[in-house]
């Protein structure tokens, strides 16, 4: 069985530079991600904020931080963490396809779309249904879409969709978005219609989706859109539930809770990116991981 001195779970932006860190520093490092490289941050349509770059596509951004992790550390896709157990001083890894031994695991296993939670959800995935507007925005060209959701993510899809000629409309359950000001301003720039006040209670088609109920919480009134597509962009949950079932303490949102050197309350798990809350941007996320690297390479030297 392959022993290892750190294993980081994900590779998105807080994993791949948790690698970068890690294999510079020398130690035997391997990062599993469950899906492919980038994670979440390959869906983003366009970066405007991360320093070095003025504007750039998720997926192209997340491909370079890859590359650039492959030089140093081995990253295996398409593999899940099932379970992870304290063994005297190591932990144990169990995946799906294999078993490892590592002195340290960094956590940065970031969030899950949050679902809606409404009839006809489950059964329009794929059939109407997206939560990225970069995957399958193009299907929807000249089609009437709506887009469910007040934060930074439903902004930037609305705009998305917008630019790539998609009828888009916005639906947000109160009267003020929680997105940034920038996104704000340039939804109105770009007029786009925003539904307030207004929830969806149901998702109705055949093979296909084909229209939404929803309720205004204002008037009460209840009405029938037919629409083509549905973007839901309504936040995320971490993804924290295995180092929680270790015994690594989370706060009441199932974020794990670190110290300012990234580590848990578990000697050996450190844990960094957006499974950790706070501000989920991707510089913060790559912040965090090199801190914890840094970190983690310091316990993994004073074990030996
Ligand atoms: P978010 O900021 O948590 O916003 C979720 C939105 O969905 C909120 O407007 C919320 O309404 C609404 N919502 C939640 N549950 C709902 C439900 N059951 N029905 C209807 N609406 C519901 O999530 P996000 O936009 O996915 O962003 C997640 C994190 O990533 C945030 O920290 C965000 O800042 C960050 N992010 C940053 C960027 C960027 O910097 N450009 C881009 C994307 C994401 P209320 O407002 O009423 O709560």
């Amino acid at each position: 069985m392959e022993e290892y001195d750190i294993v980081i779970i994900g590779a998105g932006p807080a994993g791949l530079t948790a690698g970068i860190y890690a294999g510079r520093e020398g130690l035997k490092a391997l990062i599993i991600e469950k899906g492919v490289m980038g994670g979440n941050a390959n869906m983003a349509p366009v970066i405007l904020n991360y320093p070095g770059f003025k504007s750039i596509p998720g997926i192209e951004l997340l491909k370079k931080m890859g590359e650039q992790a492959e030089k140093y550390i081995e990253i295996i896709e398409n593999e899940e963490l099932q379970n992870v157990q304290k063994k005297e001083d190591k932990l144990f890894l169990i995946t799906n396809k294999s078993e490892y031994f590592t002195k340290v695991v960094i956590f940065c296993s970031g969030t899950t779309y949050r679902k809606l939670g409404v009839k006809g959800e489950d059964e329009f995935v794929g059939k109407g249904i997206s939560y990225c507007s970069i995957c399958d925005g193009m299907l929807f060209k000249d089609k009437e879409v709506i887009v469910v959701g007040g934060g930074n993510s439903a902004a930037e899809h609305a705009l998305h969709l917008k630019d790539i000629g998609v009828n888009v409309k916005i639906i947000h359950r109160r009267d003020e978005l929680r997105a940034q000001k920038y996104l704000k301003d340039k939804l109105i720039e770009e007029g786009i219609p925003i539904l307030w006040n207004t929830v969806l209670t149901e998702i109705k088609g055949d093979l296909f989706l084909k229209s939404v109920l929803i309720h205004n919480r204002e008037t009460g009134v209840d009405e029938e859109l037919n629409v083509n597509g549905l973007f839901i962009a309504v936040g995320e949950e971490p993804n924290s539930s295995l180092a929680n079932d270790l015994g690594v303490k989370i706060d009441s949102n199932r974020y794990i809770i670190t110290d300012k050197d990234q580590k848990t309350n578990i000697n050996g798990i450190y844990a960094a990116g957006d499974v950790t809350g706070g501000v989920n941007q991707l510089v913060v996320a790559c912040g965090e991981g090199a801190v914890a690297a840094v970190n983690a390479y310091i316990y993994v030297k004073m074990m030996e």
